[in-house]
């Protein structure tokens, strides 16, 4: 199948159709309109098999990832997401596994009404690169550099669930059962927080989503915001899949340096601290706050049941070799 007929055949027609996109795949490039109130915010990620993710990941697994990681990129920056544009690089056109990636693809960009703008396929091995863009209001993105001492610091949904999914798929965590399989899915179909992210804007002082992990990501923050941190480790939001699989101290672990969870990590003034914690209970989404903002620049102090606690290992997460 020639390049033109293999984009017609799975990309061109498929998912959500936009008011705002005036000419979209098929032309030299897409024509969209922003409102004149809004920024427009352009992120881009690219994903390499065997250094991203493992070889024998399921296609579906692979495009919803890619585009989750992109979207959560977005909601980081308040932003709702619009337009997605892919560039792929595949070793042999094999058109089950492409049908199977195209469902991946628009499985989350249906859901958020997001549409497929553009598309490149290339010969070669397997990588895709996924530029999404969004909207946010002009005065209320959230960016990493806005922490001020004394804000608090919160995290939504559980952390440590996808890098015990990774290891598990690895086989360096021995589980199987309902909660492995949970823990893999979480991996491979990270959902990314889109409404959380739109709900900040103004409020939060600062955001990041946990890509690298949250004791790194963290850093982000307080590198751009010049503060730092006191972090109380038994505040983690940990799941219960994690909880019934591994110790404690494993468990803080991987909530403090696993990548991949997709969730955001936020401050918040204390005059935002209520009226954020009820918005967030009133739409269902988990937010726990984890500890505060403080004025000793670069430094992080963890604490378990306010005691110092030391944790063993790396601080970041380090994308898997797979050689
Ligand atoms: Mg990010």
């Amino acid at each position: 199948m020639k390049e033109f007929d293999l984009i017609d055949r799975f990309f061109k027609h498929g998912g959500h159709q936009r008011k705002d996109v005036l000419v979209g795949i098929g032309d030299d490039a897409a024509l969209t309109k922003v409102a004149s109130n809004q920024c427009l915010a352009t992120t881009t990620d690219t994903l390499v098999s065997g250094v991203h993710f493992l070889p024998d990941t399921p296609p579906r697994a692979v495009a919803y990832k890619a585009v989750a990681a992109n979207l959560s990129d977005l909601a980081a920056m308040g932003a709702e997401p619009a337009w997605i544009s892919l560039s792929l690089s595949l070793p042999d056109t094999d058109e089950s596994w492409l049908a199977e990636f195209t469902k991946g693809l628009y499985d989350l960009s249906q859901y958020f009404s997001v549409q497929l703008i553009g598309g490149d396929t290339v010969a070669g091995p397997l990588a895709l690169t996924i530029t999404a863009q969004g909207f946010v209001p002009e005065q209320s993105a959230l960016t990493r550099s806005g922490a001020k001492p004394g804000d608090w610091i919160y995290v939504t949904g559980t952390v440590g669930d996808a890098g015990a999914g990774l290891d598990i798929l690895k086989g360096d965590l021995a589980a199987a059962g309902e909660s492995a399989d949970y823990l893999i899915k979480r991996h491979q179909f990270p959902s990314p927080r889109v409404v959380a992210g739109t709900m900040l804007r103004r409020a939060a002082s600062a955001c990041i989503d946990i890509s690298d992990g949250l004791l790194a990501d963290l850093h982000h923050i307080l590198e751009a915001s010049e503060c730092g941190a006191m972090l109380h480790v038994d505040r983690l939001p940990i799941s219960e899949a994690l909880t019934e699989l591994v110790e404690e101290q494993q468990c803080f672990q991987y909530g403090l340096t696993a990548g991949d969870d997709y969730e955001l990590l936020f401050t918040i003034g204390e005059e935002y601290k209520s009226q954020v914690e009820t918005a967030f209970s009133s739409f269902n989404i988990r937010a726990t706050c984890i500890g505060q903002v403080t004025g000793v620049a670069g430094k992080t102090d963890l604490r378990l049941n306010d005691k110092p606690f030391k944790h063993s290992g790396k601080q970041g997460f380090e994308h898997f070799n797979a050689s």
